[in-house]
């Protein structure tokens, strides 16, 4: 395995909602980058804005140094893994796979094994910081697997993020990842529960935004999410099907280690609420509206 070095060549596989403001801040570090995308749109604004395009993962992977996912779900990052037309098809010998989608621990683990002979390092680095933090290259990396390899790839991880923790071996970044979206949930039905509140008891729920996010309820949901709530924009920096599969995900991780988490279940079963009524792809501020349901309210349109 050679030092990381800027001359890496990386590939980057899933250019969603944070995939692609990831893939440019890599050319704009200087990364040779070559991509590869399920749909056509992604790809053409990467090699619009310089990259070159690869016909499947694993064109990708025999073009690279180093390959990023960032997808969907765990089955999502196995298919491109391990799948027909695959990473581990176009594999080589001192290969890195650094996956940054949030996905179970146990599959992280269970790539890394088929991975072993194949020569190829997987480190499993999901990230924080939303769509604003993958477009100001100042994403929080929580990274499991060998220190070695994730060494290695720390300069390039700089050009994506301002925060890189390793935090143990293949998996143990996942693990931090699920326990940060269990307080990002929570946060997000602490301000929910607070919007609701100063609306009905007659206080605008802007002015409530402004002083509690300056003092001890201070949150990333006050600071990013309420305002796009009072100005009624729910589009997605990050979607309530995604939030509900991590919080699935760390739900399964709880009950595999008897840990009862019944703030996580409760916020749950609310965005379950939500996805009943179709609104799966609405930004994870759209917790809200269950609560103004229940409480017979609309948060928006003030006292
Ligand atoms: P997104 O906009 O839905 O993008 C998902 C990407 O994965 C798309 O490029 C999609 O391809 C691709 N993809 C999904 N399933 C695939 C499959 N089976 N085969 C090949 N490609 C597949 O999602 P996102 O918001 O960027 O999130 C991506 C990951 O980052 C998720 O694990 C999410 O939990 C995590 N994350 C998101 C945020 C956030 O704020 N958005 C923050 C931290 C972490 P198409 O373009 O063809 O659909």
């Amino acid at each position: 395995m050679s030092e990381g070095t800027e001359r890496d060549r990386i590939g980057f596989i899933g250019l969603g909602i944070m995939g692609r403001p990831m893939a440019k801040n890599l050319l704009k570090a200087g990364y040779p980058l070559v991509v590869w995308n399920r749909s056509r749109p992604g790809i053409e604004a990467l090699v619009e804005a310089g990259a070159a395009e690869a016909g499947s993962p694993r064109a990708v992977a025999q073009r690279s140094d180093v390959v990023i996912t960032i997808l969907g779900d765990s089955a999502d990052t196995e298919q491109v893994a391990l799948g027909e037309r695959g990473i581990i098809e176009g594999a080589h010998e001192g290969l890195v796979h650094i996956d940054m989608s949030t996905i179970s621990p146990a599959v992280t683990r269970a790539i890394a094994a088929r991975y072993v002979e194949a020569g190829v390092e997987l480190l499993d680095a999901p990230v924080s910081g939303g769509e604003q933090g993958a477009i100001e290259g100042t994403l929080v990396i929580m990274a499991g697997g060998k220190r070695e390899a994730f060494e290695r790839c720390r300069p390039l991880l700089e050009a994506l993020g301002r925060t890189l923790v390793y935090c143990g071996p293949t998996g143990a970044g996942q693990i931090v990842k699920l326990c940060n979206q269990v307080v990002v949930a929570l946060n997000n039905l602490a301000m929910g529960e607070a919007l609701v509140l100063a609306a009905k008891a007659g206080v605008d729920p802007a002015t409530m935004v402004e002083a509690v996010r300056s003092g001890a309820g201070a949150s990333w949901a006050l600071h990013n999410l309420a305002p796009r709530i009072l100005s009624g924009d729910f589009r997605p920096g990050f979607k309530v099907a995604h939030q509900q599969k991590d919080l699935r995900l760390a739900l399964e991780l709880a009950n595999q280690r008897s840990t009862p988490l019944p703030g996580t279940a409760l916020v749950h079963q609310l965005f379950a609420a939500l996805e009943a009524e179709g609104l799966g792809e609405e930004g994870t501020q759209a917790l809200v509206k269950a609560l103004e349901k229940l409480a017979n309210t609309s948060v928006s349109d003030g006292p």
